[in-house]
Formats: C-alpha cells, structure tokens, sequence
C-alpha cells in the first residue's frame, strides 16, 4: 500500500525504498512504510504551498469549519477500524486506543466548531484612525508525530492547523502510523482538497529531518523526545522558522497525608501504567508525605500487583513497549534500578504474551533518593518511583527538582494548600484530586523547561497556528 500522500495522490517514495514496521506483541514484521525523503518531503511542501494559495486557502473559515465537522462525522462512523488499526500498530490495548479514537473525533469537532470563533478585534486609537487586529493563517505548517498517541498527536496538531487555514505536512512516526494514514484515506473521501493535507512517512532522521529543515515552512510542531526537540529547534532557528515543541516529562503525583487515598491511589496507579507508561504526561513520580508513606505504598502496591499486562486484544491494561530498541532501554534502566540496590516495591503480571513480543509489566520502586536516575529521568515505559517528603516547602522543591514541567497531580483536602501547590509546581497543567481529567481537548496543554514549549489543545491553539496583522487605516 502505497503511504505518501501529496497533493491529493497516494504514492511511492521517491526512492522506491521502504520500511519494514514490526507488530509490537509478537516482534514480526507486520507492515512496510515508503522510506521518503528529502525529495519526497520537498514534493509535499510544494503541494501545500499550492494548495494554501488556491483551493484550501480560498475557502472561507465556516466552509473550512464545515469540512472539519464532516471529517469527524466520517472518523466517528469508522471509529472502530481506526482504534483497531492503532492498536495492532503501537500495540496499545484496544480499549485505550478506543478512547484515543474518541479524542481524535472531538478534535475535530471542536477546532471545526472553532475555525469561524477566532476572531480578530478594533483597536480604540488616535482620532481619524481605524485599527484592526486580524489572525491570519501561518502558510504550510509541519508536523512531526511520535509513536505512542498516533491519532490524538495528529488531531490536536493537525485540527487546529487546517481550521485556521494553513495546508499541512505530516511525518509521521515510522515506528506507529498506520492509523494516521487511515485517517488521513478518510479526511480524503470527506472532502478535504488536494494537497490541504500532505504525509510524507520516512525515518526520522531522513524525511523527518528534511522537513524540520525545510526553507518553505511557517511553523513546525515537533511531538517526541528532548533530544530530537534540539535538532529539529536548532534546525527551525535556521530559517526562522516558528516551533511547537511537546516533549518529555517526569510528572510528579505529590500526595499529602490529608488526601483522599481512595481517590488518590487509584489516579496514581493509572496515571502511570497508561499506555504501559509511554505516555509523556505519565506521572512517573509518587512524592508522598512522610507520615503516610507505608500506607500509601501498601496501597499502590496492592492495586499493581493486579495489574496485567498482555496482548492489545486481551483486555489487558498495558500492552508491549512499541519497538525492540525502547523495550530494550526500558529493560536497561530497571536493571541498572535494580543494581543500585533499590527495593521493588510492587511488580504487575504477565498475563499469556507472545514470547517474541516488547512486553514489561509494571514495576514499582521505593524509597527512591532525590538525586537518584530514577528520580530524575523519564523512563518512558511504566515504571514508578516513590519518594517521601516532609512538608508542603520540601514536596514543592521534589516536584520541581527535575529539568521537565510538563503536568503535575496534587492531592490534599485542605483548600489553600491546593492552591499554593498550583501556584508553586512549576508546570504547564496541574491536576487537583484528579489526575489526566479524561485527556481534555478543550484544555490547553503543553511544558514549561525541557518539557517544550507553545500550547496545543483548547482554543490558544488556534493562536498558535494563527499570526497576527494589525491594520492602521487612517481615514
Ligand atoms: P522521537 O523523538 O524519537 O521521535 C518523534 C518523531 O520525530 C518521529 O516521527 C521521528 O521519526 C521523528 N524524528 C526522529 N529523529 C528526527 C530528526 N533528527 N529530525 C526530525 N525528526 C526526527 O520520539 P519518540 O520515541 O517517538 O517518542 C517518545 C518521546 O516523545 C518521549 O520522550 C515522550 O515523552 C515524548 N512525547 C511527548 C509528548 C508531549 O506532548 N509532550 C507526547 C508524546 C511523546
């Protein structure tokens, strides 16, 4: 099946070359992906370009809003393909992948509703003077998608891109996008013109570089590691390129002796097995209060002890780790763990996998020092680390004491604590007595420090793939 979409055509690479994707749960070859690249990626930018200055560009904001609304009309009717497609690809298990479809369609629900809400405004000036503000799209802007939320990275970049009237490059992950290109076959046969959505798909290093470097583009939201965020930033800031950067995190779960546990444990629990921890906004970090530590521990220990991790179709909460190189780096880091001496706390179960598939059940460790890899590093696979604190001062120094800010959970009953605690954790969401609140399209999202940088999610996005023209008519 050919995986490059350019200019409303479905195509080869360039090259003819083509990657082999492996079905995570088993470990075989399960797909190929054309292998673009440069040319490949510079062939779609012109079609954006075009598309941006014709047919896609000459549509008002409600007509572009109305194709929006169909495309998720269409998502909804075949939701069920779609989550079984991701599932199968990124391994996740197919309840989740379920809940990822759902979020896709309400992106697009919600920055179709908004593509005619985003309004400019006049500006009280000097007499004689008229002065509009008006929100204008970018031009051709580029998205770099990762592996482990295909289809919700696509609809938040992507949604907003398009309802603000910008045509679109897509790269995404070369390790996971099969239900983006499905997505994409779908937002086609709605009506999206041609070339108002391009995907080129292609190694990171290929094609993913090619675009980030890419004179043509206006902006490029990258989704993905810290380390790659510093390439694809240095090579933005070449061309003076605008850029989104979504990037890692070590979120901190800070739990004060006053909390609910009820509420508390099982938000913490799932916080960080979701999509077997491969999530960026996992919190990874359980910071509880001294005087409740052992009790919170017995806890969450309990509650992992069931966890099951299994095939994507099983029922399973976790599924295998999406490739071999990073189930082989999670299996590293927790051997290391393991060999500096720390206590496993609580280990979730096997529960009948493919001997050949990326399974690692989950694996709690604890007390963890402050300084310790565990308590600073992302392991992006679902690991906890557990570290008391004594006070309100000593949790806020935890919670911030790591390079990323990108969500954090407090659980306290006392009003003013929840208060200050959001005030002082230094992140871009803060979850109080909850935790994740169901993905939240509508709220904006995006880190502070090396979490990255820009928002994605709510209607700022919409300022996000906008620029603004002020207009000063003297009359
Ligand atoms: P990754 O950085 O390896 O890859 C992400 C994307 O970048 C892929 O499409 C890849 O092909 C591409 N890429 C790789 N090298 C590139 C290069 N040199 N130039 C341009 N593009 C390149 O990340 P991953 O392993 O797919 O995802 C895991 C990481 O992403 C974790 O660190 C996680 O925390 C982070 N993440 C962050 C968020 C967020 O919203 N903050 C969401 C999901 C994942």
């Amino acid at each position: 099946m050919k995986t490059i979409l350019i200019d409303g055509t479905w195509q080869d690479a360039q090259s003819k070359d083509l990657i082999d994707v492996l079905d995570p749960a088993t470990g075989c070859v399960f797909t190929e992906l054309s292998r673009g690249q440069k040319e490949d990626v510079d062939q779609a930018v012109v079609a954006a370009r075009h598309a941006f200055k014709n047919e896609w560009g000459a549509l008002s904001a409600i007509e572009r809003g109305r194709l929006l609304i169909k495309v998720r009309d269409a998502v909804l009717e075949r939701a069920d393909e779609i989550a079984a497609v991701e599932s199968k690809d990124t391994g996740k298990p197919l309840h989740l992948a379920k809940k990822d479809i759902s979020a896709l369609a309400r992106y697009f629900e919600f920055y179709g509703s908004a593509a005619d809400k985003h309004h400019g405004e006049v500006i009280p000036y000097l007499n004689g003077y008229n002065v509009n503000v008006v929100h204008e799209p970018l031009g051709v802007t580029a998205h770099i998608i990762p592996w482990n939320y295909p289809s919700q990275v696509f609809g938040r970049t992507v949604c907003p891109a398009l309802a603000a009237g910008n045509a679109v490059v897509v790269k995404p992950s070369e390790e996971a996008c099969q239900s983006v290109l499905l997505i994409a076959r779908i937002a086609e046969e709605a009506g999206l013109p041609a070339g108002a959505l391009n995907i080129v798909t292609g190694f990171g290093a290929e094609a993913g570089e090619a675009l980030a470097k890419h004179p043509d583009i206006n902006l490029l939201t990258f989704t993905g590691s810290p380390a790659v965020g510093t390439r694809v930033q240095q090579a933005t800031a070449e061309n003076h390129v605008r850029c989104v950067l979504e990037l890692g995190g070590k979120s901190p779960q800070v739990v004060f002796e006053d909390a609910d546990l009820d509420k508390a444990v099982p938000a913490v629990v799932a916080g960080f097995i979701q999509n077997t921890g491969q999530t960026c906004s996992a919190g990874t970090r359980l910071l509880v209060q001294r005087s409740v530590y052992q009790s919170v521990v017995e806890r969450v220990a309990k509650r992992v002890a069931d966890v099951k991790a299994g095939m994507p179709d099983s029922g399973a909460d976790c599924g295998p780790i999406i490739t071999a190189d990073q189930f082989k780096r999670v299996q590293a880091f927790i051997a290391r763990v393991k060999a500096s001496g720390l206590e496993v706390l609580a280990q979730g179960q096997l529960d009948n996998v493919d001997e050949g598939g990326f399974f690692v059940p989950p694996i709690v460790f604890g007390p963890v020092p402050r300084m310790h890899e565990l308590a600073l590093e992302e392991v992006f696979g679902p690991v906890l680390a557990v570290i008391p604190f004594d006070d309100e001062q000593d949790a806020i120094e935890l919670a911030n004491g790591t390079d990323y800010g990108l969500v954090a959970g407090v659980w306290t009953e006392n009003g003013s604590r929840q208060l200050r605690m959001a005030n002082a954790i230094e992140v871009g969401q803060v979850f109080i007595n909850c935790y994740g609140a169901g993905g939240g399209v509508e709220l904006p999202f995006g880190g502070v420090k090396k979490s990255g940088y820009g928002r994605e999610k709510g209607f700022l996005a919409m300022d996000e793939f906008t620029t603004t023209k002020t207009i000063v008519n003297h009359y």
